[in-house]
């Protein structure tokens, strides 16, 4: 089963994200809700392949989606692009050894979404590593590689290719490439959109978006996850490197009962 996918939406422009004052989520409560994904639907048990920028995007994104696929019983995979050894630009830390914390801290993450404390199992994660801030330098590389990994799923969640971020917009429309060669339906999870974004912003599609309303069950699993991700919601050294890449006004976005996705 496929379903259409989005191709209208004009670019933001560049790093409308920047560090202008986010829109609040008070702001957001103003925003209409969208229709909610059918419990039953269908395209689920086919099968749910994310593909994601950095590794704590599908989290972010879809970790309720992620959640309910499982426990559906869905096949589930998890392709990450970088490593994300570059979310810290000035750190002393090597961009090595954030990456490594950065994956260490998913797998973490995914575990937690899963419900097993041993392991990601039964959800596959596979990193393709390429270098974190490049994406747009490997795109058509990047089509090539999931091409083979999205086949034979019946649904793939990606980064909304319009959310002003550069690795998730290349990200995004690599896959949307490689789903529409293989067949395969696409929603689009947007995360930097909420920070630059407004209520009814017309740079946003609303009309295609969908909802998925988690359960209490998946909610509980993707708050504990969320709190796994300390070196984005935390300072990495507390007085030395004290960016924090999602600070409490942001993560919030990410902690309602549902997620929304544009198909
Ligand atoms: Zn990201």
């Amino acid at each position: 089963m496929s379903l259409p996918t989005f191709r209208g939406s004009r670019s933001p422009g560049p790093d409308p994200a920047g560090e202008t004052p986010w829109t609040s989520e008070s702001d957001w409560q103003r925003q209409a809700l969208p229709d909610e994904l059918p419990d039953d639907w269908p395209v689920l048990a086919g099968g749910l392949v994310v593909v994601a920028a950095h590794p704590e995007d599908a989290v972010l994104g879809v970790g309720g989606l992620i959640s309910r696929a499982v426990s559906v019983g869905s096949r589930v995979r998890v392709v990450t692009v970088t490593d994300g050894d570059a979310s810290h630009p000035g750190s002393r830390l090597p961009g090595s050894v954030l990456a490594a914390r950065r994956v260490r801290e998913s797998d973490r993450a995914f575990a937690t979404i899963v419900g097993n404390p041993g392991g990601v199992a039964p959800l596959e994660v596979i990193r393709l590593r390429i270098p974190d801030r490049t994406v747009a330098d490997h795109e058509r590389d990047l089509v090539d590689r999931l091409l083979p990994l999205v086949t034979d799923f019946a649904l793939c969640a990606a980064n909304w290719r319009s959310d002003g971020f550069a690795d998730h917009d290349s990200t995004g429309r690599a896959a949307s490439t490689a789903c529409v060669e293989a067949g395969v339906g696409l929603l689009e999870f947007p995360l930097r959109m909420w920070q630059w974004a407004r209520p009814d912003d017309p740079r946003v599609p609303w009309s295609r978006a969908i909802r998925v309303d988690l359960t209490e069950v998946q909610r509980a699993r993707k708050e504990r996850a969320l709190s796994c991700l300390a070196s984005q919601i935390a300072p990495l050294v507390p007085g030395r490197d004290d960016r924090v890449p999602l600070p409490p006004e942001k993560l919030v976005y990410f902690r309602r009962p549902y997620e929304v996705l544009f198909r």
